[in-house]
């Protein structure tokens, strides 16, 4: 069986460690123009790391999870703008159409991603963040298909990404409401595949991450045909409980990000230790510089070992656990941003400017406490599944688990 420590040097961690100097070599140019790094997407799928997750009947390779994490990691170390693009194309919004979705949309949804695209998965609203399942957006059923309207916000790779699932709460003819939905929406302007209502309204100027787009969406009636829909056998009033089964991978990918930029900042760090002298000695023989390297390689490995249990991990719909994906992002995160902090900090004034990447690192990591579940969210599902209780966060939770009107 793999190892839980080493990852095996598998085709696609070979393919994305060759991949390395080119993607580090331009990561400073994405974040400074703030422009999406088409120029790696060629080098990615002639890598074959796009949609290597999707099963060989598809086009992809079937790789599994852990195969995806290890390369995460290793792109993670160079370009985190890359890396994001990697996790989306194999884990989260793709890893539900193959898991859920009909033959036809997987192997729509394959060609799409296997020729490049970053699929953008749309579940955030101006008023429901981290409690999601408060979204208001619908799909009212129509003839044929569902109406769309509403609004998303922070959404990565809005504008940039061709295939989106957006979710929404589904009214059937009466108007009734019936849980909440996945829709594949398709806007390929390029090739007169546009979907009209639908429209990228604005773009955030973020922190990190620059040449990423972060988006609001708009739907104004926006059609999405019956075929369209991804809809589990469990139907719409469990369906989004089982399309965020999916998300679990994405979290898997979203904290592997994290812990391969520590990774980064802990090479770059021991590296400096060696070269910077003060006092008539290498900095890396100072006691205080010693311990807090020993300590940021130890949460560079912790992570990293969580990460890949999880990864490796499945339920269900060969999903990771969600308890594992939790702990694992959160615990990632955290440390990943500590980890990152230390090492500009051994870099001196050095970190602080643009001549290394440090900078770049500290600002890109520090989305991962927030996107895709914030650290105290996923806390309270850590806390909920050792209690063996789905912690309610609302006034009147613990009454209705008095009551008996949920579990
Ligand atoms: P809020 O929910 O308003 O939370 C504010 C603060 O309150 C946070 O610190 C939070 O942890 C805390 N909080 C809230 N509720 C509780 C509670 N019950 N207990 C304890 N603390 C609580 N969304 C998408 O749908 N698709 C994307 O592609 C996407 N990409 C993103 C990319 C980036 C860079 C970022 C920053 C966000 C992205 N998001 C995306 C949105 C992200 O999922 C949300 O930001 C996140 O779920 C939190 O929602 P919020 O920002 O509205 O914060």
């Amino acid at each position: 069986s793999a190892s839980p420590v080493i990852p095996t040097e598998t085709l696609p961690l070979k393919a994305a460690r060759g991949l390395g100097p080119t993607l580090a070599a331009r990561a400073h140019k994405w974040d400074q123009s703030r422009e999406y790094c088409h120029e790696n997407i060629p080098d990615l799928v002639a890598a074959k790391l796009m949609g290597m997750s999707i099963p060989r009947e598809y086009g992809g390779q079937g790789a599994s999870f852990l195969q995806v994490v290890d390369v995460v990691e290793e792109v993670a170390r160079h370009c985190t703008l890359t890396a994001r693009i990697i996790v989306e194309a194999n884990m989260g919004g793709i890893s539900a159409v193959m898991a859920y979705g009909t033959e036809k949309q997987k192997a729509f949804c394959a060609k799409y991603v296997l020729a490049g695209d970053k699929p953008a998965i749309c579940i955030t609203e101006p008023d429901a963040g981290s409690a999601a399942t408060e979204m208001t957006s619908t799909a009212q059923k129509v003839k044929g298909g569902y109406r769309l309207n509403g609004v998303k916000h922070w959404i990565t790779g809005g504008g940039m990404s061709k295939l989106h699932l957006v979710f929404a709460r589904v009214l059937d003819d009466a108007g009734v409401d019936q849980g909440i939905g996945g829709f594949l929406l398709l806007h390929d302007p390029d090739n007169g595949d546009d979907c009209e209502g639908f429209t990228v309204a604005r773009r955030e100027r973020t922190m990190g991450l620059c040449g990423m787009p972060e988006a609001e969406l708009h739907f104004e009636d926006a059609f999405i045909a019956d075929d369209m829909v991804v809809l589990p056998p469990s139907g719409f009033k469990r369906g989004f409980a089982d399309l965020m089964t999916a998300y679990n991978s994405q979290r898997v990918g979203a904290g592997t990000i994290a812990m391969g930029i520590a990774a980064g900042a802990l090479d770059h760090a021991t590296r400096y230790l060696k070269e910077r002298e003060q006092f008539g000695r290498p900095i890396g023989e100072f006691q205080g510089l010693q311990w807090m390297l020993a300590e940021m390689d130890a949460k560079v490995h912790a992570s990293r070992l969580m990460l890949r249990e999880a990864a490796q991990t499945l339920c269900g719909k060969g999903f990771p656990d969600m308890h594992l994906a939790a702990r694992a992002k959160m615990f990632a995160s955290e440390n990943a941003i500590s980890v990152v902090n230390d090492a500009l900090q051994m870099f001196g004034a050095r970190g602080y400017g643009s001549q290394e990447p440090l900078e770049r690192m500290y600002r890109d990591v520090r989305m991962f406490t927030i996107g895709g579940g914030t650290a105290q969210i996923l806390k309270t599902q850590v806390a909920g599944g050792l209690l063996g209780i789905k912690v309610p966060q609302t006034r009147d939770g613990y009454v209705k688990i008095a009551e008996g009107s949920v579990k």
